[in-house]
């Protein structure tokens, strides 16, 4: 049954989360998945959307490749609609919109389209009242496809690894998610920053994470996420961490960063505030991110050495 045709009381206008990091392999589709099926265990209906050609959040949740299976391609492009996109999951409150490694084309198809930047929003607008929260999992480049995801979004969520090139790129991360708000999508927030595959024995680590606090202050998720192999093994299953073993520290931490985020949700009321965080409190002033990169202690040292 899809969500809201029963007439539930589970019909808040949905969160659209974008998990976003150019930078490969930090830790988005472990995130997006794993966070959604834990928003989806916390009994909310909860969607996720596959926005990367490379299809891991697809594969991740069980789902084999498959052409003709209507995707995030055929939703982009509008050959159908979101709904009809909709495919059910073991998990009884999470549902996904699959991609296909086609989508790819989607980033030269849109380049003439009209509205080029605004083809997921305009996708996904008559779905958000029938999700509380709908996850966004994008590919590793600020490309079009990205730039959809961000323009969709509420938020942004930034997995980052607690490593030494953490920060590296960040700055056109956030350059990006300024000039979308000055141009495409005012209200676009950042939601948080998460630390993945973090180890807290290390010094390196709790230096990252003290940088990254003085950074981002608020906005670092106060949940970090552990590395952990059985988050590496799940998708192997097709399954989310929390159904392939429920008791290991890494669906462990994702359900507690989905109480984190609903909690903040709840924190930010249903309207949004004056005093709601918004991108500013992450960027600093004037948008001047590079700068303000430089001000954090060691960030110099770190990319010296990269
Ligand atoms: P891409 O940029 O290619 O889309 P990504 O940012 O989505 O990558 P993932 O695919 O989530 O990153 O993770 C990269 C690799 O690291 C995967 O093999 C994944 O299983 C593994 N991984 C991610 N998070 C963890 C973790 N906390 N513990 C152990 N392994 C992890
Ligand atoms: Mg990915």
């Amino acid at each position: 049954m899809l969500p809201g045709s029963s007439g539930s009381p589970n019909n808040p206008m949905g969160r659209v989360i974008a998990v976003a990091n150019q930078k490969g392999g930090v830790g988005k589709t472990t995130t997006a998945i794993n966070l959604a099926a834990s928003f989806a265990a916390a009994e909310v209906n909860t969607l996720l959307v596959d926005c990367d050609p490379q299809s891991n959040a697809t594969s991740g949740l069980g789902f084999a490749k498959d052409p003709d299976r209507v995707n995030s391609y055929h939703m982009l492009m509008g050959a159908a609609s979101a709904e009809e996109a909709l495919q059910t999951t073991e998990l009884e409150q999470l549902w996904l919109i699959p991609s296909h490694k086609n989508l790819i084309g989607a980033n030269l198809e849109l380049v003439d389209m009209e509205g080029r930047e605004f083809r997921m929003r305009q996708a996904l607008a008559p779905l958000r009242d029938r999700f509380h929260f709908i996850v966004l999992d994008c590919p590793p480049a600020l490309d079009l496809l990205t730039l959809n995801a961000l323009v969709a979004a509420d938020s942004v969520l930034i997995p980052m690894q607690g490593e030494y090139f953490a920060l590296e790129g960040i700055s056109e991360l956030l350059d990006t998610i300024e000039r979308i708000r000055a141009a495409l999508n005012p209200e676009l927030a950042i939601e948080g920053v998460v630390l993945t595959m973090f180890d807290d024995r290390t010094n390196l680590a709790q230096q990252v994470k003290t940088e990254l606090k003085n950074f981002f202050g608020d906005k670092l998720c106060t949940t970090t996420i552990p590395r952990n192999i059985r988050l590496a093994e799940a998708p192997s299953h097709g399954k989310a961490a929390l159904v392939y073993d429920p008791r290991s520290k890494g669906a462990e931490s994702y359900i507690r960063l989905a109480k984190e985020m609903i909690e903040r949700q709840a924190g930010y009321g249903q309207q949004p505030s004056p005093e709601a965080p918004t991108t500013e409190d992450a960027v600093g002033h004037g948008g001047d991110q590079a700068a303000a990169i430089e001000e954090i202690p060691g960030a110099e040292k770190m990319d010296k050495t990269a």
